[in-house]
């Protein structure tokens, strides 16, 4: 390490992505800051918590202390009718996670490793000089170090200026409400297709209440965001106008793009890997974070290639399939009647939704019998 460094990497947000990125590097020995512009990790990031179980792979750690639910079915509605069941494999469960704990206990594993985290740290400014990468925080203070992972999640401020992933991102528009409550069927998440203009709604529940929210995928803000929970809500349980409706937006994935430059690699939301039909973006943050902290420790320790093979590895693992999964998205948010009779509603998709929701298979696997069948079999 150069004498003026402060550490071999810095870590550009604590969420899921950053932490396992701050974990992987700290696991090899490297010297790492972990930055986090929130008091803690977790505190205001709104996500629904759904994850594939298979996430567990990538940590040497057990998981399942973060884990709230186990979900076993996931259930499918039109229009809140016309249901459609899908019964997860035992092997295969789904797992429901609060991000206050998930982001909190990822962190501690990253400071058990080695890492150094700050909260309270926002990285202002970023930049490159003499090898090294210089990044000033709020309240003045410069670090510096060799490599820098930029994990600032889907409101990321310096990876399209780095020129990493791309540079005109998309995004779908969130609206989450979280609420404390009984929860009739704890082992079964629901997703409702028939509601939204060119999204869905979910419903997930967790200990003691039920994370609910509406994404749209096409186009902006669903102006009927407030109509829809009016409708989704009672047919939960739950007064209509139940709990605060907060806004969001998740950079999705749109087209390959370079995810390293020199010294440099983004990860999770920051790096726009979120699925463009379902918005998974747990575990696409969580494979790149462990992916690009083991890169940048071989790039660390000489191999001038690390990083490149980062960008192809993401490329092959994920981005393949999400290209397939942004082609679905576009064709069944325009015909979605069609797409949730012809897709959903066949004896096996339930079989097959629960096979790509945990994990198990990719949107390659089933794209081009789904797409022939939504653009020519409307009828
Ligand atoms: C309403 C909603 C529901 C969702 N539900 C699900 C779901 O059920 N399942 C699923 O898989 N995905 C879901 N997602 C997507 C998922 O939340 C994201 O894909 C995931 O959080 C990405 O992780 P990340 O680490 O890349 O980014 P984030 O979780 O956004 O973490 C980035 C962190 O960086 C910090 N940060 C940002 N800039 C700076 C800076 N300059 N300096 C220091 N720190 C900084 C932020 O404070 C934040 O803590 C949902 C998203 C939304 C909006």
């Amino acid at each position: 390490m150069s004498s003026s460094a402060s550490a071999d990497a810095i870590v550009l947000g604590a969420g899921p992505a950053g932490a396992a990125a701050a974990f992987q590097l700290a696991s090899a020995g490297r010297r790492v800051i972990l930055l986090e512009q929130q008091e803690a990790p977790g505190l205001a990031n709104p996500c629904g918590g759904g994850m594939a179980a298979s996430v567990q792979r990538w940590f040497p750690f057990d998981l399942t202390p973060a884990v709230d639910q186990v979900i076993r079915r996931v259930r499918f509605t039109w229009a809140l009718e016309d249901p459609v069941t899908a019964e997860l494999p035992g092997d295969a469960p789904f797992w429901i996670v609060r991000r206050r704990v998930l982001d909190v206990f990822l962190s501690a594993r990253a400071q058990e490793a080695g890492a150094e985290l700050r909260c309270s740290a926002s990285a202002e400014a970023v930049g490159r000089e003499g090898g090294l990468w210089h990044v000033r925080l709020a309240g003045g203070e410069t670090l510096r170090a060799p490599a820098l992972v930029v994990a600032e999640g889907s409101g990321s401020r310096h990876a399209t200026a780095l020129g990493l992933g791309p540079q005109r991102p998309r995004y779908a528009s969130t609206i989450s409400v979280e609420l404390d409550c009984p929860v009739a069927e704890p082992d079964t998440a629901r997703f409702e297709f028939g509601l939204v203009q060119h999204g869905f709604c979910w419903a997930f529940p967790r200990q003691g209440g039920t994370s609910i929210g509406v994404g749209t995928f096409i186009g902006q803000q669903p102006a009927d965001a407030d109509v829809v929970l009016n409708a989704l809500l009672p047919s939960l349980g739950l007064a209509a106008d139940a709990g605060r409706r907060r806004q969001g937006r998740l950079r999705i994935w749109d087209g390959h793009h370079p995810l390293h430059r020199q010294g440099v690699v983004v990860a999770g939301d920051a790096a726009s890997l979120c699925d463009p039909f379902l918005a998974e973006g747990l575990r696409p943050a969580l494979m790149s974070g462990c992916r690009a902290g083991e890169a940048v420790d071989r790039w660390l320790a000489g191999d001038g290639e690390a990083l490149a093979g980062y960008s192809l590895r993401m490329r092959q693992d994920w981005g393949e399939s999400m290209a397939w999964g942004k082609r679905i998205a576009q064709v069944f948010y325009r015909l979605p009647r069609v797409g949730y009779q012809l897709g959903i509603k066949r004896p096996t998709a339930p079989q097959r939704i629960a096979q790509i929701l945990s994990g198990e298979m990719g949107y390659g696997d089933i794209a081009q019998r789904v797409i022939k069948r939504l653009l020519f079999q409307r009828g």
